[in-house]
Formats: C-alpha cells, sequence, structure tokens
C-alpha cells in the first residue's frame, strides 16, 4: 500500500484546560474512514487540525503526506469538505450554484456532470430553497467534488436526513468510491451508517483512540464472546442472567433483547444454562445470535 492519506503522530490539544485531543495517533488509507465518538470526543477538533484552521499544541498531522500546519493552501486544492450544517443561498438553481463556485477551482469538473454523478440532473434547474434535505446533502457532496478531489472529509453527512435519505447518501458515497476511487473519511455517530460504508475505522473517546483498523477485524474481535438474546421478558432474564456463572456482562440492549458477554469458551454451557434459568422462570427465549455488528463492538470498546 501507498502512502496514507492522513497521518497523525501523538497530536495534542488543550482548550483552558480541556484536553481536546491527547496522544492521538490515525492512519488512514484510501478508501472510506469512518470516526466516531461521542459529542465532545474530539472529532470536530481533529478535523479543524487536518484542515489546516487550527493548530495543535504538539505532535504532527500530514495530508497526502504534508504537514498541516505548513501546506494547507495546498492541501485544501486537493481535498473537498462538506460541513455538519453546510449553508446554500437558496434563491440560486443547483446549477447555478455549482457554476458559481466553479471559479474557484483550477481544473474544476463540470457542473452538469457532477448533477448526474450525484442523481439531481432532473433538479438543476431548481432554487435551492426548494430541495429536500436529501437534496441538499446530495448538492453539498457534489460541491466537495468540483475541484476533482482525492479525499472528500463529510463531517455527520446524514444527520438531518431519514432513514431513506441516509441510505441513498451511503450509496452515492460508496458508488463514487468505487466508481471514481475517491476517498472518504466520514465523521458520524450513525453506526449502522458507517458499519455499512467504511472499510476502516477509529472509534475516539476524551480525545483518545481507543480503537482503529479494519471494520471487520473490530467487528469480529470485540463481539466474538457476545451473543443477543431475544426473549419475551428481557428485564427479568437480566437479572437471572447478570450473575451467572460464565457471564462477564450482560445489558439490556432493546425492546425484546439482551445481550450476554461471556468468559471465553463457555458458549454452550451458557446457552444452556440462560435456556434453564428462562424455563424456570416462564420466560420464552426466541434466538440466541451472535452479536456482531459495529454498534455490539462500540459498546463493548466504549465501555
Ligand atoms: P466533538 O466534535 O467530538 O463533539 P470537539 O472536538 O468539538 O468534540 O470538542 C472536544 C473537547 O474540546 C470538548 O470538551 C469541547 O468542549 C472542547 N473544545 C472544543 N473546541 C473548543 C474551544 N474553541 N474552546 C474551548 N473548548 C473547546
Amino acid at each position: 500500500m501507498g502512502l496514507p492519506l492522513i497521518m497523525t503522530e501523538n497530536l495534542n490539544k488543550e482548550f483552558n484546560g480541556t484536553q481536546a485531543l491527547e496522544g492521538f495517533s490515525i492512519e488512514v488509507n484510501p478508501g472510506i474512514f469512518g470516526l466516531v465518538g461521542p459529542n465532545g470526543a474530539g472529532k470536530t477538533t481533529l478535523l479543524r487540525i487536518l484542515l489546516g484552521l487550527l493548530k495543535a499544541d504538539s505532535g504532527t498531522a500530514e495530508v497526502f503526506g504534508l504537514d498541516v500546519s505548513e501546506k494547507s493552501i495546498e492541501i485544501r486544492r486537493r481535498i473537498g469538505i462538506l460541513h455538519e450544517n453546510p449553508s446554500f443561498p437558496k434563491h440560486m438553481t443547483a446549477l447555478g450554484f455549482l457554476i458559481h463556485i466553479k471559479r474557484l477551482f483550477k481544473n474544476p469538473q463540470a457542473p452538469k456532470d457532477l448533477l448526474v454523478a450525484v442523481g439531481l440532473d432532473q433538479e438543476g434547474n431548481r432554487k435551492i430553497g426548494a430541495l429536500s434535505a436529501g437534496m441538499h446533502q446530495r448538492l453539498g457532496i457534489a460541491q466537495a467534488l468540483l475541484g476533482n478531489p482525492e479525499l472528500v472529509f463529510l463531517d455527520e453527512p446524514t444527520s438531518n436526513l431519514d432513514v431513506t435519505g441516509r441510505s441513498e447518501i451511503l450509496q452515492l458515497v460508496m458508488e463514487l468510491n468505487h466508481e471514481r476511487g475517491t476517498s472518504f473519511f466520514i465523521s458520524s455517530h450513525i453506526l449502522s451508517e458507517l458499519e455499512r460504508a467504511c472499510h476502516d475505522v477509529a472509534f475516539i473517546k476524551d480525545g483518545r483512540v481507543i480503537e482503529k483498523g479494519k471494520m471487520l477485524d473490530i467487528v469480529r474481535k470485540r463481539t466474538a464472546h457476545s451473543y443477543r438474546i431475544v426473549t419475551s421478558d428481557p428485564r427479568a432474564l437480566l437479572n437471572a442472567v447478570r450473575n451467572m456463572r460464565g457471564v462477564h456482562d450482560c445489558v439490556l440492549s432493546g425492546t425484546n433483547t439482551i445481550t450476554v458477554e461471556i468468559q471465553q469458551g463457555n458458549r454452550e454451557k451458557v446457552e444452556s444454562d440462560v435456556k434453564a434459568v428462562a424455563k424456570g422462570l416462564n420466560i420464552e427465549i426466541y434466538a440466541v445470535n451472535q452479536a456482531s455488528t459495529l454498534e455490539d463492538a462500540y459498546r463493548e470498546v466504549m465501555q
């Protein structure tokens, strides 16, 4: 593999006694990368440092192998950005807007082609103010692609969208990565989306990287001993199972489910014990499945 797109080493940033980033090191390779963490974790601070808008107190950060504090103009020429709450001039048409900002770039892509690429070719002559939330985000992505970037930053790209809108935007990101080879750095708190779209992921909390790596490896590694049990009475089962031998942890994970983390090697024994306990309490068990989603991994890591 060639040079990473982004590399940070031991980044530190403090704001009046709050350590926003602490010894923060990540590598982002070509593909779709997801950064996930709770509010206040340091995502925006990292993004601002990478975009050259904020200076770290110490440590290094490079994008395309270029130092962000020295080469931010060159870096910005090669990236695209869609901020969390983008605002576009409502009175302009979608096409008119892209034509208007195209002059900021040396070798811009043709706005009409971009509207086709993001699925807005029928909307080009409509006023931006009349577009739906999903169309706004598509326009935002078109705008981010205008300068033909190698890497696009998407900050919470789907937080204002409904389920269908979210799914469509993610589909678009995956298509753009597949067809054009554009890489994406997505900051999001919607785990199911990141799981679908990202090749690599990093979990961050209190300014530190808690886990990072290939999505599939993290999910497999972190959920190897977790099982989701679908039951008629999750609360009663939770209380009964919580202190059972071989059970490491047990949480209510849905209206009808509990997630049980077992100690290594006890799977059959724990499953049969849980079933026996349920029978004694007259509780139905509908299914026992390996818990293997990014959300399960996240819960496990963040605990
Ligand atoms: P996130 O984007 O993950 O929600 P942020 O990077 O915005 O997290 O914030 C990380 C921490 O740094 C938080 O505790 C936040 O309050 C603090 N912080 C961020 N920016 C500033 C600032 N300009 N002044 C003071 N504190 C800040």
